[in-house]
């Protein structure tokens, strides 16, 4: 329900209480009127991503290029039209959603070509190679440098550098790719792109988003590292200062996550060296028999999350894509919330779900099969 128009006669200030309200009803409104909700990217039979929008961060799917930029221009126009709105052209990226080819090996002309301003810093005085940390180049120091300018390099493979090289040539590679456009104005092309907390990757690797969520995680633990580090305080109050603090971001939105055992793994060695620091016990140990079991607790998290899907009517969106991007029996999509349980079909899960104290209990009764 909107209300008549009403002639304000002047705009709304930053920072006015009820500014971002306002915002918010004004994008709705506009969304509803002229986002062409009706168009989208036909996903299979049952589902259509046309739109994701929460406050004031939309995401708008198309199918190519042309349809995104005749719907963002109309979009713009109306909103201009309409609200004196203007979509900002900086902070609207484009996402081709994708596989990627894979990029050749990085060489040392790869790392001789980068742009002044991205070139590695720590070079070596023997050898010339530079490394993007002090650390690259200690270890080269230390273990691989030849001590020749001439001698063959060694390879880069696995390294800090290689994956900044490797992330470079992707991102070139977007640069690339068709441009929408939002009337004559170009938006830039992005490999990534954070939506509500969470990087998104064009080709959906996992990777980039677990490792955005532990990158913040490592921050925040080192914002509260006094805290949890103090020895005058005793190790579960800091464990539990650790889940609140730290698992908690670390986590933020893997309800959502493929859970496959390499993202488990990741998890649990980053969980593991931060135990290790509060509880002085060695990160080996943390990583087998944890003090906090990081995927223990995600892994019920998600039991609730699931059960709380299975339970919505069934028109809702999010039970849509949940059921209608699985088979009808097991085996479900690898690392999917459906993958986490041992139940044969979807039928059989929505019907064990209904009972919320008999669901929460099936998660307990599970057997902790062998940690992953
Ligand atoms: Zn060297």
């Amino acid at each position: 329900m909107y209300s008549r128009n009403v002639d304000i006669r002047r705009s709304i200030i930053q920072g006015d209480i009820p500014s971002p309200v306002c915002f918010l009803i004004a994008l709705d409104k506009l969304l509803k009127d002229h986002g062409a909700l009706n168009q989208g990217i036909q996903i299979n039979e049952y589902l259509v991503l046309s739109h994701l929008a929460f406050a004031d961060d939309a995401a708008l799917g198309n199918a190519n290029a042309e349809e995104a930029s005749a719907r963002l221009t109309h979009f713009d126009q109306k909103a201009k039209e309409e609200a004196g709105m203007e979509i900002s052209i900086p902070k609207t990226k484009v996402q081709h959603i994708q596989r990627q080819p894979k990029v050749g090996q990085t060489t040392e002309a790869d790392i001789d070509n980068l742009p002044p301003e991205k070139a590695f810093k720590h070079k070596c005085d023997k050898c010339d190679m530079t490394y993007p940390t002090a650390h690259g180049l200690a270890v080269h120091k230390g273990r691989w440098c030849k001590k020749r300018k001439t001698a063959r390099k060694p390879s880069r493979k696995g390294t800090v550098a290689d994956r900044i090289i490797t992330r470079e040539k992707i991102e070139k590679r977007q640069e690339a790719l068709e441009k929408v456009k939002i009337g004559e104005k170009e938006l830039d092309n992005v490999y990534s792109f954070i939506y509500l907390g969470s990087e998104h990757a064009a080709d959906g690797d996992q990777q980039v988003t677990v490792k955005h969520r532990c990158d913040i995680a490592w921050g925040r633990f080192g914002e509260y590292k006094k805290v949890l580090l103090s020895t005058k305080l005793p190790v579960d109050l800091r464990v539990r200062l650790f889940v609140v603090l730290i698992v908690s971001t670390m986590l933020y939105g893997a309800c959502g996550w493929f859970l496959t055992k390499k993202v488990k793994q990741t998890l649990n060695g980053h969980a593991s060296r931060m135990l290790s620091a509060i509880t002085r016990r060695t990160i080996h140990e943390e990583a087998k028999h944890p003090t906090f079991d990081i995927i223990d607790f995600l892994l019920n998290q998600r039991w609730n999350y699931l059960g709380h899907i299975l339970r919505m009517d069934e028109d809702r969106a999010l039970r849509k894509f949940l059921l209608h991007l699985q088979p009808d029996q097991a085996p479900f999509v690898p690392g999917s919330l459906l993958d986490d349980t041992n139940f044969s079909s979807l039928d059989e899960a929505i019907e064990a779900a209904q009972g919320r104290a008999t669901w929460r209990k099936l998660r307990a009764e599970r057997t902790n099969d062998s940690r992953w």
